[in-house]
């Protein structure tokens, strides 16, 4: 259902930063009736929006009358130091909101019930959400996910009262939301990330938090105790009305291919608490844990050859990430390598054991070297993916490997448009190895 086209009619909006979510907020709000000005620091940007019609005016200068500012996820309102534009608003009193609260708004404001889950943490975020809305989905209910990832959450439909919405809230949309109030919430897991925004781990962890903001006693919170900085925020709510759940993914393993290890049991047990909390029974809940597809470039089966399978982990894009992955398997030939992170992969060590051999790819890959070189990891400089796929099926086949593991640990900038290109990159040329000329020209 679309949103009725009044839905905001006579509201006034500015919005900053032109984005992957500035510019699906402006076409929303303005479909809905509102009056909107825009402005993006770049030029690209704001002749983009210029060519769909959109008023483009500079708002660090003129009236600033709006009854919100909605800023892009990427532009600081608060710490390290607020956006000229954001200091405006806060000094005038104009709200600094994020287009999940708007959302919230057109739903109430359309008439809708519509119930929403809202899921953060530090890792784990979009699987939970994916993992969550594909349940209630088997569930036979009406679903629209998206948010921090997928899709920007003014781009979601209208739906009916019966109708759930899943979000994804990255901290930074936590900063900004005024009336939004979920249903059932989840905060998974803290770890140090993006404290240039926060100040310090506290101040993450007090973002984090608003995830719960408002929760009444009909409504639940589903928090995670594996770290010990969760484990102190459900405590804290244990005081407050909503019904606290405390979930860990220690015990008990998801059993499914597209769910590997610890961190993945986890996310299950948060998505699995947060279904029953819409009322979904446990059979349901676990059809849809067994039948949830994963998301790509998070430790996905890209192929088999030979018996060897073929992983696509492109989203690890620092040690931590990767430490995930080569804790869920065994005699592994590792593609490694890219623009390395604080730290490199001294970190990864303990399981050096499991690897086999590594081919090493992009700027990076001789600084991986000489570490595995100290801990006599057999290694190869392939240099690029295109070289390192095939020469990592040769070694697999000659070693006995079981897995062939892209898990980078890496961002991939030097040499991809980002962790999407080089995870698709690497499933074609994995696609490839079934092709003749991958076998030296002789027929398959
Ligand atoms: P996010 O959306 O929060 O970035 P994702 O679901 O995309 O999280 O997972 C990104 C990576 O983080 C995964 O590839 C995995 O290495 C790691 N990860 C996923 N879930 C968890 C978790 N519950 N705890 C710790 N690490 C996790």
């Amino acid at each position: 259902m679309a949103f009725p086209a009044n839905t905001f009619a006579g509201a006034r909006f500015a919005i900053l930063g032109l984005g992957r979510n500035g510019l699906p907020a402006a076409r929303a709000l303005r479909a809905m009736g509102a009056d909107t000005v825009l402005w993006d620091d770049g030029a690209t940007a704001r002749a983009a929006a210029e060519a769909e019609g959109f008023s483009v005016v500079d708002l660090a200068t003129g009236d600033f009358a709006f009854d919100a500012l909605v800023l892009s996820p990427g532009i600081p309102h608060i710490l390290p130091s607020p956006h000229p534009v954001a200091a405006r608003a806060i000094a005038l009193g104009v709200p600094v909101l994020s287009d999940a609260e708007l959302l919230y708004q057109a739903v109430r404001r359309a008439g809708s019930q519509a119930r929403f889950a809202g899921i953060t943490g530090t890792n784990g975020k979009s699987t939970t959400t994916a993992l969550l809305a594909h349940i209630l989905t088997e569930a036979g209910m009406p679903v629209a996910a998206g948010g921090n990832l997928g899709t920007a959450a003014l781009s979601l439909p209208l739906l009916p009262d019966d109708g759930i919405y899943v979000l994804e809230m990255s901290s930074y949309m936590l900063e900004r939301i005024a009336t939004l109030r979920f249903n059932t919430a989840a905060m998974l897991n803290l770890s140090p990330d993006h404290l240039d925004r926060h100040g310090n781990m506290s101040g993450y962890a007090h973002v984090k938090r608003n995830i719960f903001a408002r929760q009444t006693g009909d409504d639940v919170a589903v928090v995670g105790i594996d770290d010990a900085l969760s484990m102190a925020m459900a405590d804290a709510l244990a005081k407050e009305a909503a019904t606290v759940i405390r979930i860990s993914g220690a015990h008990a393993a998801t059993g499914t291919v597209a769910l590997p290890g610890a961190h993945n049991a986890q996310n299950a047990a948060a998505a699995r608490a947060m279904a029953r909390a819409f009322g979904v029974d446990d059979s349901t809940i676990a059809r849809g844990i067994a039948t949830f597809p994963g998301l790509l470039h998070r430790q996905s089966r890209v192929g088999i050859h030979d018996g060897i399978v073929f992983i696509n982990d492109s989203k690890a894009t620092n040690a931590d990430a990767t430490a995930r992955a080569l804790g869920c398997y065994e005699r592994i030939v590792w593609i490694a390598g890219g623009i390395q992170k604080a730290g490199g992969i001294a970190m990864l060590a303990e399981f050096f054991p499991r690897i086999l051999h590594a081919e090493l790819i992009g700027r990076d890959g001789p600084a991986f070297a000489e570490t595995l070189a100290a801990h006599e990891v057999p290694h190869h400089l392939a240099g690029s993916l295109e070289a390192a796929v095939p020469a990592a099926y040769e070694r697999a086949k000659a070693l006995g490997a079981s897995v062939v593991l892209l898990s980078p640990a890496c961002a991939s900038l030097d040499q991809f448009s980002g962790f999407e290109a080089r995870g698709d990159r690497f499933a074609d040329l994995v696609a490839a190895l079934d092709e003749p000329h991958a076998h030296n020209g002789r027929a398959a």
